[in-house]
């Protein structure tokens, strides 16, 4: 392997680190930095994320408040909630954990999600603000991308760059950053025609699709920063051959990194750092609520 690993854990560390003294500053002030997480449904998978993400909230500080929700609720009957939430001058953020059932719509529930305590940057006016070059919370994982891009020391100033996956949440955002930061983006989706002509442009190349394997060797160009935003459980086998569950990105990491400069690894790079830019997001949203900080 010849290129240098991107170590999202230290990042994430150096954040939290950095968010747990902003809570206590904020704290200090007696003013309260409290996160409500909404849940839908009581699925074991949701309740096993949410008690993990009391304990991340927990550790930086924050005062973390689940709502659980009959799988049944309806739209008026959520939004209801969504709109207590702002209201309540003791919470400071708010996040609601997707996916929602059939009954709810998605958009229509971020859109009621408060702008400033909007921890998670989903709201339609938070990602409209990041087309707009001015994000008062930008969503986490673009977030992520940029830092892990910025430790490497790479100039985004025109750097050709390419996004693979257009989602609102990972690779449009994460393609406006990089265009606020000056680099030149092109952004590849499914519909892409020659996807390997595009990346092997490309001296960063950022990968959010959630296709294990889907970028080979073939598709990058020797020396190229690489970050890899997809998170994949696969079967594989161990060195005695047994079937085991692991987890890995999209890019094909074995042989990318024997040509790429950098590059970040799964698990371990992009993940890590999307949940201490949660973190951080929500420190800011208590500085928004609490007047301490402006949006624009
Ligand atoms: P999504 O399904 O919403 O979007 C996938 C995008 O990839 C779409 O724009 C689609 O057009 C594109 N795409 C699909 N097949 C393609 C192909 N063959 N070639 C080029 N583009 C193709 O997914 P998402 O929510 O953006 O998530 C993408 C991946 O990132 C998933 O693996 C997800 O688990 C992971 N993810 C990781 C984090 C993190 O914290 N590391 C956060 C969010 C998402």
């Amino acid at each position: 392997m010849t290129a240098r690993l991107i170590d999202g854990k230290a990042l994430a560390a150096e954040i939290r680190q950095q968010v747990a003294a902003d809570v206590q500053a904020i704290k200090a002030m007696n003013r309260p930095v409290r996160l409500a997480a909404v849940i839908v449904g009581s699925s074991p998978a949701a309740r096993v994320y949410a008690d993990n993400q009391a304990r991340t909230f927990a550790q930086a500080g924050v005062d973390y408040q689940l709502h659980e929700l009959p799988e049944d609720i309806t739209q008026a009957q959520l939004d209801a909630i969504l709109a207590n939430l702002a209201k309540d001058a003791s919470v400071t953020g708010i996040m609601v954990h997707l996916p929602l059932p059939a009954q709810l719509n998605t958009q229509q529930t971020q859109y009621n999600i408060d702008i400033l305590k909007d921890v998670e940057g989903v709201n339609p006016a938070n990602i409209g603000n990041v087309l707009y070059g001015h994000p008062i919370i930008a969503p986490c994982t673009a977030l992520a991308a940029v830092a892990l891009i910025d430790t490497t020391g790479i100039a985004l100033q025109g750097a050709e760059v390419t996004v693979v996956g257009a989602s609102r949440i990972a690779g449009r955002p994460a393609a406006l950053l990089l265009t606020e930061r000056g680099a030149t983006v092109t952004v590849c989706h499914i519909h892409t025609r020659d996807l390997a002509a595009h990346t092997r442009r490309a001296e960063i190349l950022v990968v959010a699709v959630g296709k294990p394997g889907l970028i080979t060797r073939h598709h990058v160009q020797p020396g190229a920063v690489v970050i890899d935003i997809g998170i994949n459980r696969i079967t594989a086998t161990d060195t005695h051959g047994k079937a085991i569950s692991k987890t890995v990105g999209d890019v094909d990491f074995a042989a990318v990194a024997e040509i790429a400069s950098w590059i970040t690894p799964v698990p371990g790079g992009v993940g890590p750092v999307t949940v201490a830019m949660l973190l951080k997001n929500t420190v800011r949203a208590a500085r928004l609520v609490h007047g301490l900080d402006q949006p624009f």
